[in-house]
């Protein structure tokens, strides 16, 4: 469910025809929708409405400011992977004790930022990181708060790319040795250990894999309780797919995924665990569009193109993970027939398309095509390869919207650089 729909032949974002947004600001542009991101918010938490749990949004999936801010204000926290997501969590008014940092590579500054933040909890992804929390925490005279991040050995059945939860992965720890690491943990000074974590991986569709992964991660707590180690919280990671193509695909409903949460942490019972999530494709992903107007029409022998003005740099998604956007015209045409078509960018590289084989309305040059369901991994994996400046965002309202990042322009593209007084 979104707030993208035609009203008679023109796409709105709720009450705003999208044609508005470019006359305005022009194209590439991400546009979300705010009723959105709070439907897909709320639908979540009340997922597991029937345990204490905190949902922390996956920054890396949207980290601009207005949209922290709106998923903060519901009551949301954060999952960060670096310290630059915890100034943003932070400066969109994030409750420190409702962030957790995970990631595999937290430098010690990074580190030190947390705990003087007095974040929940570091997500700890190897026995070398736990060691280095220590010590960081002892030069700020501080108890870290961890969690260990078990790599429980499931395959989530999804890209390669974002598949985490494998033993080849190099996420988290083995089941095996984060017996041991936990012993390491409750014997370091400086170290408090507060849960148990992990994450198997992105655009899953299938409950099953998150049920094996909590399973196991549920016996292990069994055997670390037994041993007396005090967990307060287990957090089951993210990962939930959304619906990218009309048809095809069905990734469980966030109801049918609470459901099976709910039903995987049962072996918890008694534990009194607070219940952890980090969502963020599963919020956000629907919630936005990318706007790009069509250049030109070219069409060789055996092919059609659709040259756009968005490029891999505004959206990789399509050529990192191969993954599909659904694309549609911002205005219907009567009488305009469908055509098969590339649709390509003007980066200079082959991989640069946002579809390929693709039928839809034939456009002309000027008309303006929604990428849907591309406010998770958008913007954020953004770039200025070929010195493209990098596309505005929109947060829409009813019938309002405002810029929520202006578009860059050239001088931001070479901002900090400096050619030495010697050359
Ligand atoms: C990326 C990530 C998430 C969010 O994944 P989604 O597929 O967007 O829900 C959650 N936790 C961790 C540790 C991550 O790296």
């Amino acid at each position: 469910m979104h707030h993208f729909q035609y009203k008679g032949d023109e796409l709105f974002c709720e009450d705003v025809p999208l044609r508005k947004i470019t006359e305005q600001v022009g194209t590439p542009t991400y546009v979300y929708s705010l009723a959105t991101l709070e439907r897909h918010f709320g639908v979540f938490d009340q997922a597991f409405a029937k345990r204490r749990h905190l949902i922390c949004f996956s920054v890396k999936a949207s980290s601009n400011l207005a949209i922290l801010r709106a998923l903060f204000r519901l009551g949301a926290g954060a999952d960060i992977v670096s310290g630059g997501e915890l100034y943003r969590a932070l400066r969109a008014g994030c409750d420190p004790k409702k962030i957790v940092f995970s990631g595999v590579g937290k430098r010690d500054d990074e580190i030190e930022h947390a705990l003087e933040s007095e974040i929940l909890a570091f997500n700890v992804e190897s026995v070398a990181e736990l060691s280095a929390i220590d010590r960081v925490a002892a030069k700020v005279g501080v108890a870290a708060p961890v969690a260990l991040r078990v790599n429980p050995d499931v395959d989530a059945e999804t890209h390669p790319y974002i598949s985490t939860g494998l033993k080849k992965n190099k996420f988290g720890i083995s089941v095996a040795d984060a017996r041991e690491a936990y012993r390491l943990a409750r014997r370091l000074p400086n170290i408090e250990v507060k849960g148990i974590d992990c994450h198997i991986g992105s655009q899953l569709t299938k409950t099953s894999p998150f049920r094996d992964a909590i399973r196991r991660v549920a016996a292990l707590a069994h055997e670390l309780r037994r041993e007396g180690v005090p967990l307060a919280f287990v957090d089951v990671g993210g990962g939930l797919g959304i619906p990218y193509q009309e048809e095809g695909e069905e990734p469980p409903s966030p109801h049918e995924y609470g459901q099976a949460i709910c039903d995987a942490v049962e072996p918890f019972d008694g534990l009194d665990l607070t219940l952890v999530c980090e969502p963020g494709r599963v919020i956000v992903g629907n919630a936005g569009v990318l706007l790009t107007k069509v250049l030109y029409l070219k069409q060789s022998e055996i092919k059609n193109f659709t040259i756009v003005d968005a490029a891999l740099n505004d959206l990789i998604r399509p050529a990192f993970y191969q993954s599909y956007h659904s694309i549609k015209p911002a205005l219907r045409r009567e009488g305009v027939g469908k055509w098969v078509t590339d649709i390509v960018g003007p980066i200079c590289e082959t991989g640069d398309f946002l579809a390929r084989d693709r039928e839809i309305q034939k456009a002309d040059a000027g008309d303006v095509l929604a990428v849907m369901s591309a406010g998770a991994y958008g913007f954020t994996m953004a770039s200025n390869y070929n010195s493209r400046p990098r596309a505005a965002e929109v947060l829409v309202t009813g019938d309002t919207f405002s810029v929520i990042r202006r578009r860059e322009d050239y001088e931001d593209l070479v901002r900090g650089e400096e050619i030495p007084a010697w050359l």
